[in-house]
């Protein structure tokens, strides 16, 4: 076995395992589709490296080698294809299918030309540069700007060059008189090594890609709550610390947000009608809190909204604000007298205690508000706790 052969094999090899490992990512990325285009691609990559040992050991010669190139190239469009997806580019499946009929035809055509000639070479590796540089083309032109993405993009540029060298080289150092004879020049060691090295970075890249995507999304839903699409406690006191970390010195307000009577509406409309009086406070509040505010569900019936840069009154006013648009809001498909109030309680940030105590300043207010007779906002201060004051 000389050192082609043992590359080609290696070649196979780790393109079937990233065509596995692809397919099992897969089954948890929200790209499914674009991960099993990706996954095929390197499956397609891994049969040319068997044509390509055909050609060597067998009588079939003209024949593998087709396959070899149709596969490898093939392959690669595949892969261009999953990262149009991935980039949410359309991309039409027929001009691929073209593209790929088109250079196995050029193919043909150059199959007896002398093989150390700029023509054979050029024709060659041109469609495989040309899909890497396309591949560069789709991510630049996305809106995905993180550094996994500048470097698939450099990867995929690099990938390009290396086409553009291969086709150099096979004229500098020949690539064989014949198909047959490749497997035993030194430009073929060059170039599957080249190869090889090409699948794993690549491979390797978009793997990282699709593991952070899948590990962001669950992130997300474990931050998320389902039923009003806001954050849930944990999500809220994550990006509250975060931002009071970033800036612990400004002004900040806490509203608590807890639905009246929610007990009674559930009892007396039923607990879906009870879900969709969350749901619809929760958009009420997403729909007008400023773009800064951190918006959560804490539990049951129960809201909290993170105002940073805001001082009281302005808190006190947002609140006011929306106790009249969820006290006005009239909710389909129920009873058309059918209203659902809220209370509020506003407190400003105090840099001195935990979350924990500053929410509980804001349930103090919130908590009078209810003692107040409900559908109404109470505000209170770290200075003076024990002092209330109603919105106007
Ligand atoms: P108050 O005006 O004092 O706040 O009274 P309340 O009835 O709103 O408060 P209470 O805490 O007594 O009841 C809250 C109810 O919210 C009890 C619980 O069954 C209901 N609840 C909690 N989570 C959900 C939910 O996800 N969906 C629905 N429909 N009901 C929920
Ligand atoms: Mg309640
Ligand atoms: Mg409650």
């Amino acid at each position: 076995m000389n050192g082609t052969n043992f590359i080609l094999g290696m070649n196979f090899v780790i393109a079937l395992a990233f065509c596995v490992v692809f397919f099992a990512v897969s089954t948890r990325s929200r790209s499914t589709d674009a991960v099993r285009w990706m996954g095929a691609g390197f499956a397609v990559a891994a049969v040319s490296r068997v044509f390509e040992l055909t050609v060597a050991h067998t009588q079939w010669v003209q024949s593998s080698a087709v396959g070899s190139f149709a596969t490898a190239l093939g392959g690669l469009v595949l892969l261009r294809i999953g990262i149009s997806y991935l980039y949410g580019e359309s991309i039409r499946l027929i001009n691929q299918t073209l593209f790929v009929l088109f250079w196995v035809t050029v193919y043909l055509l150059i199959y007896d030309a002398p093989r150390d000639t700029a023509l054979h070479a050029v024709s060659y590796q041109a469609p495989f540069a040309i899909l890497a540089f396309s591949g560069v083309r789709t991510v630049l032109q996305s809106k995905r700007r993180l550094p996994i993405d500048i470097t698939l993009a450099g990867l995929l540029f690099l990938t390009g060059l290396h086409f553009i060298s291969k086709a150099y080289l096979a004229v500098t150092l020949g690539a064989g008189m014949t198909a047959k004879d490749f497997v035993h020049t030194s430009y073929a060691i060059i170039s599957q090594s080249a190869a090889g090295i090409m699948i794993v970075t690549v491979g390797l890249t978009l793997l990282a890609m699709l593991v952070l995507e899948i590990m962001a999304e669950e992130r997300s839903k474990s931050e998320t709550d389902p039923l009003s699409g806001l954050l849930n406690r944990r999500g809220f006191e994550e990006q509250s610390m975060k931002l009071v970390e970033r800036s612990p010195m400004e002004r900040h307000a806490l509203i608590m947000c807890d639905l009246d009577h929610f007990k009674s509406i559930n009892d007396t409309h039923g607990h879906h009608c009870g879900d969709r009086v969350i749901e619809t406070f929760g958009k009420l509040l997403a729909e007008n809190a400023p773009d800064n505010a951190i918006v959560a569900r804490l539990g049951g019936e129960e809201f909290a909204v993170f105002l940073p840069w805001t001082n009281v009154e302005a808190a006190m006013s947002f609140a006011a604000a929306l106790r009249t648009a969820m006290s006005s809001h009239a909710f389909a498909g129920l009873p058309p007298e059918f209203r659902a109030t809220s209370s509020f309680g506003v407190s400003a940030w105090s840099s001195k205690m935990t979350l924990q105590q500053n929410l509980q300043q804001a349930d103090l207010a919130l908590y009078e508000a209810k003692r107040a007779g409900r559908d109404c906002v109470k505000c209170t201060t770290s200075e003076h706790p024990e002092k209330f004051v109603a919105a106007q």
